[in-house]
């Protein structure tokens, strides 16, 4: 196994950690931030931008700025959520191939696996700069909440990405280890509160004696800070929209300058009681141009958003009684994602539970922070400590009329492997269909069908009489696998899995190979530059050379040596490769002479 890298791949921001004598750090990227905006912007002549680049990107060219792409991982187009975010999205959401949701940017389509991967490459790429060596490995978060098939478009998206991904951890359970790391010893019963940019998950863990065992867990993928910026984004709209007459519906640069300031006077509205939202021409009508200017309260705010708040205590109520505990059987409540900075999460989440919530640890960069102890429990340099996760959302077939018939329920710990027995219906049937789906509801159309089954092979017999055990596993990654054996002739069965989402394997090689030639042609362009600085400083020395010794040269070598400057000079904006190394060391070789003839001058006078 190579390097190690935990990854906490976020809705809004991405953190990236290593292990360190045996401390977990989080690595700042090349702009000195410990956090990267999940962000990918695509300029006009094609250009990659991540991260910071792209954020700064994102007020002009918002038609070709990918955020949020989290919320659309393993996630069909015509999911409701889907749809919602699609109307109100600045960049294209179409339906893929499969129905999956994906982005249109610059003509062309990408999955949110792809999207994803390109952030990922980024992350290691500022990790392969911190440690001079190249990261093979990365353990990566997923919310809690996340099902099969999120969780699969997130491991696809880690593969892209050049990268072997050892674990997919919950984030919840994540921030719980570093935290249980840091407050070593102690025998608790915690509960992880995690609202994010995109995600709301809910974990409740006991730590005993290195054992983090989770307890219970749940949440909402579709509830976090975007849906508290898009509340004051409407807010201010109407507004404006009153005050001017004016309806910014399909303004794109408007709304999106709207955005930036809600979600800057949200952040400040975590400190300050009110703030000032002040954006010059914003729109024209025939009064000439007109501004947003307007002061927004605190009060206001939480107005606007404690239904969302109070949509987070639903899933807190479901995981304690799925635990079997009360609030006063919690010792302690941790507080993760830029969201639960805001006083409204902390008070209602410190009404709720009966508790201050825990202050101690940064919750921006414990979920990486754990990614990375948890890597360090593969590798074996963290030791003495177990962790059990569970499987979030029972995971199960249908049956007759459309039935939903449970297989494994939800919060067992995994990984865990369940075995169910199928048989025929017709005689000499030779095939069985059989339809995996993940959910809580009674009926198969109300939860997810993630794949579909179908058992091959069965040599002729009257119905009812094959006896077909189909096994489900549930690896340590919270993803699920599927085999099957014919209890008859304790032959393995062939099993032909349709997944319902996702990239297929040859999805996957073909968009490393078109990532590969991103990779090549970013190489190109910083070999070019370095070209072309060191052209740059050839071209300054050599001419100082030139006004001060051309004395000790002879005529002939100094208009050699000028004329491999006019050439150098000709190639220094080329971006031809070959010429610019070409150029650079003609006149590397010619201004040479300059400090043989000095040198040996030199050496002859020493002697
Ligand atoms: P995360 O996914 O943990 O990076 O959380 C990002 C979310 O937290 C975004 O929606 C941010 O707008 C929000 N956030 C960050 N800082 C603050 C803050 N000081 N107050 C309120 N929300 C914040």
């Amino acid at each position: 196994m190579g390097r190690l890298i935990g990854i906490d791949l976020g809705t809004t921001n991405s953190c990236v950690s290593i292990m360190q004598d045996d401390t977990p750090i989080v690595i700042p990227n090349s702009e000195g931030s410990r956090t990267t905006p999940s962000m990918v912007s695509i300029t006009e002549a094609g250009e990659r931008l991540v991260g910071q680049l792209a954020k700064r990107a994102h007020v002009a060219n918002p038609k070709h700025t990918i955020f949020a792409v989290k919320r659309l991982m393993g996630r069909k187009f015509l999911d409701a959520d889907v749809q919602k975010m699609a109307k109100s999205s600045p960049y294209d959401i179409v339906g893929g191939g499969n129905g999956d949701a994906c982005v249109r940017i610059r003509n062309k389509e990408m999955s949110a696996t792809e999207v994803s991967s390109i952030i990922l490459e980024t992350l290691k790429k500022v990790a392969e700069e911190y440690l001079g060596e190249a990261v093979t490995d990365a353990v990566i978060t997923v919310p809690a909440y996340f099902d099969d098939a999120q969780r699969q478009a997130t491991r696809d998206a880690g593969k892209i990405a050049g990268l072997e991904v050892q674990r997919i951890v919950n984030e919840p359970t994540a921030a719980a280890l570093a935290y249980g790391v840091q407050n070593e010893g102690k025998d608790e019963v915690i509960a992880v509160y995690d609202l994010g940019g995109g995600t709301f998950d809910i974990s409740i863990l006991e730590i005993s004696m290195g054992m983090f065992q989770v307890r219970a867990t749940n949440g909402d993928t579709f509830l976090g800070g975007e849906d508290f910026d898009v509340r004051l984004v409407d807010f201010l709209r109407d507004q404006f929209k009153e005050q001017t007459g004016i309806d910014l519906a399909g303004d794109n640069m408007a709304l999106q300058r709207i955005k930036e300031a809600a979600e800057k006077a949200k952040m400040e509205l975590s400190a300050v009681k009110e703030t000032d939202i002040n954006l010059p021409f914003l729109a024209v009508n025939n009064n000439g141009p007109q501004h947003l200017v307007t002061t927004i309260t605190r009060k206001e705010f939480e107005d606007l958003t404690r239904d969302l708040v109070e949509r987070t205590l639903e899933p807190c109520r479901a995981a304690l009684t799925d635990a079997s505990l009360t609030t006063k059987e919690i010792d302690h409540v941790l507080l993760v994602g830029g969201q639960t900075r805001m006083p409204l999460v902390q008070s209602m989440v410190s009404d709720f539970f009966g508790l201050k919530p825990y202050k101690g640890i940064n919750p921006d960069e414990v979920v990486a922070m754990g990614a990375c102890i948890q890597g360090g429990i593969i590798e074996g340099s963290v030791e003495d400590i177990l962790l059990l996760d569970v499987v979030p959302l029972s995971i199960g077939v249908e049956t007759a009329g459309g039935i939903f018939a449970r297989i494994i329920n939800k919060n067992t710990p995994i990984p865990t492997r369940k075995g169910m027995v199928f048989t025929t219906a017709v005689d000499n049937q030779p095939f069985v269909n059989i339809r995996v789906c993940q959910g809580e509801r009674e009926m198969v159309e109300d939860n997810k069908v993630l794949a579909t089954f179908q058992l091959q092979g069965i040599p002729p017999a009257p119905r009812g009489l094959p006896q077909i055990e189909v096994s489900f596993e549930v690896d340590a990654n919270g993803i699920l696998s599927c085999s099957a054996r014919d209890l008859g002739t304790g032959r393995e069965q062939r099993v032909q899995v349709t997944p319902n989402y996702g990239l297929t394997e040859e999805d996957i090689e073909r968009i490393q190979t078109e990532s590969q030639l991103f990779a090549d042609e970013d190489r190109q362009k910083r070999e070019i530059a370095e070209l072309r600085n060191k052209a740059e400083t050839l071209i300054y020395t050599t001419e100082r050379a030139i006004e001060e010794y051309s004395d000790i040269l002879e005529e002939g070598e100094i208009a050699e040596i000028k004329a491999d400057l006019v050439w150098c000079k000709g190639k220094v904006d080329s971006t031809d490769v070959e010429a610019l190394r070409d150029a650079v060391m003609r006149l590397e070789t010619s201004a040479h002479l300059f400090s043989e003839v000095l040198y040996r001058d030199f050496l002859d006078k020493e002697e």
